[in-house]
């Protein structure tokens, strides 16, 4: 049968088929990129407009304690625990993924005395390198950046942390979190998961994995909105013993005390440093809503059938166009983006697409990359979506000076 007939065929049977109209999605976009920014669903304008009208603007500070500002970061994190399978007291939302690493890797390495290194791999998302660079230059550490082959190798009595992905950005590669938690615990080091591009498209179970330290982002599969907070995992195991640097007042154990030292909070809340954004946090609780009875494991199935399809269809469409698969072909080995490297100027190529209404982004030096979202994309888009890049690439339509010229965010 043919591609298109297939995709109908999945869309007319998809469970999850239903909850695309949860979104607020602009006619004629095929939107391949909310793995970078989810779209709104309705709730959560709703939910916007009604904390800064009625709550913001109708109670003011007093909102706080009537409206339950203060614990919204615990209320939303009870919802992601869901998702990673965490206790609800395990998680907390708060600041960037960025932030949080800083945060995570700073008290795990106080936690692994007498080591000194902290390991990562090439190809990592850069901003994790970066703020590894950043503590380990500030207590006096090391960052050691591996080959994802050589990790194994790497781990050595040196390694108080380990710090990966969960599925690369670049290729879509996924790591097997429990197998290589468990070499690196047993090699005595700590592991921190960043879960960036895998939650909200897949099951996550940080508990069986016995992880110590995961962060993950908002605004990407689980539609918080552009700069969403982030989240932080701690297993009870670790919290009363990591203490993290950014000692603000949210963090302190009797925060309306006033008291001149500070003192962790018990638990979790540590981990909070200064007064939480809470119109962006409403957002994410609002899109947080969505994922009640949505079951992952069909999150997951949805998510290998459209990356599949994709990769079929730009078998059929763009044969001959010189595109370089990166994404492995093995379900168990890929997360939710499929990514190709593009033969020339990669960056004209997407431009192009997106000018036809086929929204994906561009990745230096020459990667273009497709996000597949299982809670509003259908079959029938995704194999649209490769038809007209076979076009382009085919009809060489990318190759003009609009194209080229380059915007700041790619
Ligand atoms: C998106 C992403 C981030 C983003 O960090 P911010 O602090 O939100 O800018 C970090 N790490 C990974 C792996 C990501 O994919």
């Amino acid at each position: 049968m043919g591609l298109r007939e297939d995709a109908a065929e999945l869309d007319a049977s998809d469970p999850l088929a239903g909850l695309r109209s949860a979104f607020l999605l602009p006619p004629g976009k095929i939107y391949l990129d909310g793995n970078s920014l989810g779209p709104p669903a309705h709730r959560v304008l709703e939910r916007l407009d009604a904390v800064a009208r009625g709550e913001w603007g109708g109670d003011l500070i007093a909102s706080w304690n009537c409206h339950r500002w203060i614990d919204l970061p615990r209320r939303a994190a009870a919802k992601i625990a869901r998702l990673i399978n965490a206790a609800p007291d395990e998680v907390l939302v708060a600041d960037s993924t960025s932030v949080n690493l800083f945060k995570l890797i700073a008290a795990a390495l106080a936690m692994n005395p007498g080591r000194r290194t902290i390991l990562s791999e090439r190809g990592n998302f850069p901003s994790d390198l970066y703020i590894a660079e950043g503590v380990a230059s500030l207590i006096g550490a090391r960052l050691k950046i591996a080959h994802t082959d050589a990790l194994e190798a790497a781990l050595d009595d040196g390694v108080a942390l380990l710090v990966l992905s969960h599925v690369d950005y670049r290729t879509g590669r996924l790591h097997d979190i429990d197998g290589m938690t468990r070499l690196a615990q047993a090699r005595g080091a700590l592991v921190l998961w960043d879960l960036a591009h895998s939650v909200g498209a897949m099951e996550i179970d940080v508990t069986r994995a016995k992880a110590d330290f995961a962060v993950g982002c908002g605004y990407k599969y689980l539609n918080g909105g552009p700069g969403a907070p982030a989240f932080l995992y701690v297993p009870a195991r670790h919290q009363d013993k990591a203490r993290q640097p950014l000692q603000g007042w949210f963090g302190h154990g009797a925060q309306f005390a006033f008291e001149e030292r500070y003192r962790p909070a018990a638990g979790i809340a540590r981990f909070q440093c200064g007064t939480p954004p809470i119109l962006s946090l409403a957002a994410l609780d609002a899109a947080l809503e969505l994922w009640d009875g949505v079951a992952l494991a069909e999150v997951r199935r949805k998510s290998l059938r459209l990356t599949e399809l994709f990769m079929r269809a730009v078998d059929e469409y763009c044969a001959g166009a010189g595109l370089r698969l990166l994404t492995p072909r093995i379900g168990d080995r890929r997360g939710s983006h499929v990514s190709y490297a593009a033969p020339e100027d990669g960056y004209a190529v997407m431009q192009a697409l997106i000018a036809r209404g086929v929204v994906g982004d561009f990745r230096a030096p020459d990667i273009l990359r497709f996000g597949f979202a299982p809670l509003y994309l259908t079959h029938a888009e995704t194999v649209e979506a490769a038809a007209i890049l076979g076009e382009v690439l085919q009809s060489r339509a990318w190759d003009r000076p609009e194209y080229r010229a380059r915007a700041h965010v790619t």
